[in-house]
């Protein structure tokens, strides 16, 4: 589940609202907000998006889970899915040709 926006890393870009599959952040005047955490359904889209890696969701579906943010980051937690799948540095300008997101509606 969706745990936290780490407001030092991300730059509103609003990614993360638009590939969620099922609405969970609102979009603001700056960074977006977790508007309906318990829609979440942990698929781990929006952090494998997200440029900054400054997402964390939690492998945990069922409930929220207090996280410690600085801890996170110290052990490199934050954007670990988006690289365990492949999407590194070098090859993040493919993400531009991924529109599997428009799946969605976006
Ligand atoms: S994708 Fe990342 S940087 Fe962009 S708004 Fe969402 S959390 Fe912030
Ligand atoms: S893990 Fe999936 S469902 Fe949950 S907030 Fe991120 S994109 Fe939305």
């Amino acid at each position: 589940m969706i745990e936290v926006i780490d407001t030092e890393r991300c730059t509103a870009c609003d990614i993360c609202v638009n590939v969620c599959p099922t609405n969970v952040f609102d979009k603001t005047d700056g960074i977006p907000v977790i508007a309906r955490q318990g829609d979440c359904q942990t698929c781990f889209l929006c952090e494998l998006y997200c440029p900054e890696d400054a997402l964390f969701v939690s492998p945990f579906a069922e409930a929220p889970q207090a996280v410690d943010v600085a801890a996170l980051k110290e052990a490199a937690v934050l954007g670990s899915y988006r690289r365990a799948v492949g999407w590194t540095d070098e090859n993040r300008h493919l993400r531009a040709a991924d529109r599997s997101y428009r799946l969605f509606g976006h």
